[in-house]
């Protein structure tokens, strides 16, 4: 049984012997209804949106309406088997994708990094200390790319905090370097990341063992979850497979094909696909220049590249004005470092990522 030593339950006792007990405690409600004899758990995450009155009141009006009433109060015990789940705080959009498709009905995950606000350079606010204080569980890509992350924990103060780390034991590609990029000027994604290039979410495959990892992670902090957090995970890498297929046909002919990008972000996804990111030019943010207009032009000459890729919503006249001046198809492919938040949207993103891949090669 549930009940024991601290916090307070009540019980409506009705005159024709049906009966609502409503326990509650810091972490767990449950109220027993006498028609099904069963108890209901209210999770745990769910109490955390609602508000916890109103539960009471609203089940306490259940019982009200059957009959006279009266209530006792008595003390509980929290020895209930946990079907709650740890609260899970991922930092951006890939591991939140990745962790939301693993936890799916079982519970919610929040993003500290919210979808449309930048990972590289990502200031992080009180808020996010909030949050991270409360959590059980944090979900980071790695890889250094969180650079926020090291002074955001320490701030949070959670000394409980566990951390899954979705690119332990990935073998990383290091970064690329713009040759000409100008001493002590950041730009956008000049800077370096010691541990390696951290886009790893971007090879299909490798997301399979991020997943994977997340998965693993999750299971080693909340074994009564194992099964949901199995079949989920499974069901999504089947999906991740599928993808990995569509791009190996639809990339074979091509294979071999040379792009210039603006942002080190497809290293892991040519690999795996034998294409080549030969270069990465760096446009600085204020003003672009002839001098890095010529960069543009002295790398597609030395590869003899057949694209230049961009990335969504970047609707830079100048990189328009180089592709048009070097007569170079100008193609958007999306790093999914920002966007929709539902586990679905992986595919969608990389789907339309390959129609311009496809199209960049031809
Ligand atoms: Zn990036």
């Amino acid at each position: 049984m549930l009940f024991g030593s601290h916090d307070s339950s009540k019980i409506k006792l009705c005159s024709d012997l049906k009966f609502f007990i409503l326990v509650y405690d810091n972490d767990y409600h449950y109220f027993f209804d006498s028609h099904k004899m069963s108890f209901h758990l209210f999770k745990t995450f769910k109490i955390n949106y609602l508000n916890r009155a109103l539960i009471t009141s609203l089940t306490c009006l259940g019982a009200i309406g059957l009959c006279p009433r009266f209530a006792i109060a008595f003390n509980t015990t929290t020895t209930a088997q946990d079907n709650s789940t740890p609260k899970i705080v991922t930092t951006f959009l890939p591991v939140h994708l990745f962790t939301q498709a693993v936890v799916g009905d079982t519970g919610e995950v929040e993003i500290l990094i919210s979808p449309g606000a930048e990972v590289h350079d990502y200031q992080a606010t009180p808020d996010d200390a909030k949050l991270l204080s409360e959590a059980d569980v944090l979900v980071e890509n790695g890889l250094g790319i969180e650079e926020f992350l090291s002074g955001l924990i320490t701030n949070a103060g959670n000394s409980q905090l566990q951390q899954i780390n979705a690119s332990e034991g990935i073998e990383v590609i290091e970064e690329e370097h713009d040759e000409h990029e100008h001493e002590g000027e950041e730009h956008g994604h000049g800077h370096h990341h010691e541990e390696g290039n951290p886009h790893v979410w971007l090879d299909p495959v490798l997301a399979q063992q991020q997943v994977a990892t997340i998965r693993d992670g999750l299971i080693a902090i909340d074994p009564n979850n194992a099964d949901n957090y199995r079949t989920n995970a499974d069901a999504y890498i089947q999906q991740l497979q599928q993808l990995d297929n569509e791009f190996q046909q639809r990339l074979a002919p091509v294979k071999g094909c040379n792009f210039i990008t603006f942002h080190d972000a497809f290293p892991y996804l040519a690999q795996r696909y034998g294409l080549q990111q030969e270069a990465i030019v760096e446009i600085p943010e204020d003003s672009i220049t002839p001098q890095d207009i010529q960069r543009v032009q002295q790398a597609a000459n030395q590869y003899q590249v057949k694209a230049l890729l961009t990335e969504p919503g970047i609707e830079d006249k100048r990189i328009q004005q180089i592709s048009s001046d070097l007569n170079l198809p100008l193609e958007a492919i999306d790093p999914l470092e920002s966007g929709e938040t539902d586990p679905q949207y992986y595919f969608q993103a990389m789907r339309g990522n390959l129609e311009a891949l496809s199209r960049a090669c031809q």
